[in-house]
Formats: structure tokens, C-alpha cells, sequence
């Protein structure tokens, strides 16, 4: 799971502004380091892009962009085509047009040069899982309805904003006819609802080097498990509270 990918170190010219959202952001030369990594770890043919109407996934790598910001259209997707890629961009449909993220143009073009386009809620609410099942099924609702139009396909993707899954979110998800959604949960395990494939996700953060994506996308152990742990170390500091959420954060981000 990757967000944005930025030139000369403007972190603030793609995707949410600050620097919360800034940790999530990779410099181009960085990313192009990440992608090499990868090219090195995996088999030819490994990266590919979900087909979730098949209710099955392909023993595959996902690349996976958050947000919708702007450098999806430029660095990223010819830095993937570069390669033979494709990845899969989840949007966030109220920020479409607006500065520094896409517009409806731009992800039309990525859609048609074989990008996967999916959803990434409508208003990218600040904790997902807290919101009302008729507040959840309106993000759904909205946000694949009008990237249906830019499209004129069903999209049938989506990503949950900040990672906050909860059965209600998937099964919200599920009711507005997503068949794939991606958590933040560090985890190669899948979960099939009846209609909707739930799939985890491993983080890229800045400061986190090529050998970590290399890692993960050659579903190596010490990586994944070190994730894994703290992730869980992270829920159990977020029950606690504010200062040892922190901690813990400050903590990744120093890995
Ligand atoms: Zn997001």
C-alpha cells in the first residue's frame, strides 16, 4: 500500500496536505528504488491487478495507491508501465479536480491504459468505522457511482480510508456491489463476505527502504511479521490512548 509518490521532495503537491498525511509519501527517486527492489524479489509476471469478479485471488502481487492525488497520473502510473505494470488507484471522489489530486480526465486515462480503478470513499471520513451503516452506505454509494460515470464501467473496487475496517464498513462495502476491498490490516489472509473479498494490505511509509517492499511483495516472513506486530501493538496503543499511540508511531517511523 502506497499513497503518493512526489518530485524534489514537494510532499505537499500531491494527495492531503500535512504531515500527517506527508509520512505516507515517497520521493520519486526513492519509489523508483522500491520498484527495482520489487523487479528484483518477484517472478516476471507476479505484478498484476486484481479480478475480483472471478471470487478468487490470483497468486499475485497488488501494487495499491491511497488517496487519489495527483501523482498517480504523473510520476506513478508511466513509472509502473515502465516496468509492464499495472496498479490499482483508489480515489477519493470529493477531491477529483482539485489541487493536487486527479481529475476526472486523468483517472479516465489510467483506467484505459490498464490501470484498476477503485473507490476510496466519497469524503475520506476521519474514522470510517465510527460513522452510521446509512452514513457508510452514502461514502460507498456516492463514490462508486461517479467513478462509474467517469468510467462507464462498474467499479467493483475499493480501499478503506485510513484503515479503519470494521465488519459494518465491509459489509456496507459489500451492499454497494464492491466485490474487492483492501484494509490496512497487515495480513495475507482473505476474507470472503458473501459478495466482497476483504484483503489486507502492507504499508510503504517514507523512510521505509526498498528492501521493505521487496520483503513484503516476496511475502517474506521478517518483514511481514514485524508489520504484523505492530500493528497490533498500534490497536492496542490506540485503545490506550494519545500518548502511547504516538510513541508507537514515532516508533514506525523510524524503521
Ligand atoms: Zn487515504
Amino acid at each position: 500500500m502506497y499513497h503518493d509518490v512526489v518530485e524534489n521532495g514537494e510532499f505537499e503537491s500531491s494527495g492531503f496536505p500535512g504531515e500527517g498525511a506527508n509520512v505516507y509519501k515517497l520521493r520519486r527517486e526513492d519509489f523508483e528504488r522500491h520498484l527495482d527492489a520489487i523487479q528484483a524479489a518477484v517472478p516476471k509476471g507476479a505484478i498484476a491487478t486484481i479480478s475480483p469478479e472471478q471470487q478468487a485471488i490470483r497468486p499475485e502481487v497488488y501494487l495499491t495507491f491511497d488517496d487519489g492525488g495527483a501523482s498517480a497520473f504523473h510520476p506513478i502510473g508511466g513509472l509502473l508501465e515502465a516496468r509492464g505494470w499495472r496498479g490499482h488507484f483508489f480515489i477519493t471522489t470529493d477531491c477529483i479536480g482539485k489541487p493536487g489530486f486527479l481529475s476526472a480526465d486523468q483517472i479516465r486515462d489510467l483506467y484505459l491504459r490498464g490501470h484498476a480503478i477503485g473507490s476510496h470513499s466519497h469524503t475520506h471520513p476521519v474514522r470510517m468505522a465510527a460513522l452510521s451503516r446509512t452514513e457508510l452506505d452514502e461514502e460507498w454509494r456516492r463514490s462508486r457511482g461517479i467513478l462509474s460515470d467517469i468510467l462507464r464501467v462498474d467499479v467493483n473496487l475499493a480501499s478503506v480510508p485510513g484503515g479503519y475496517y470494521s465488519l459494518e464498513v465491509g459489509k456496507s462495502a459489500e451492499a454497494a456491489r464492491i466485490q474487492a476491498l483492501f484494509t490496512s490490516e497487515p495480513t495475507m489472509e482473505v476474507d470472503v463476505l458473501s459478495g466482497c473479498l476483504v484483503i489486507g494490505r502492507y504499508v510503504i511509509q517514507r523512510g521505509m527502504g526498498p528492501e521493505w517492499s521487496a520483503g513484503f511483495a516476496a511475502r517474506r516472513r521478517q518483514f511481514r511479521w514485524r508489520q504484523t506486530l505492530l500493528w497490533k501493538a498500534k490497536h492496542v496503543a490506540k485503545r490506550l490512548g494519545g500518548a502511547g499511540y504516538l510513541k508507537v508511531r514515532q516508533a514506525m517511523l523510524e524503521k
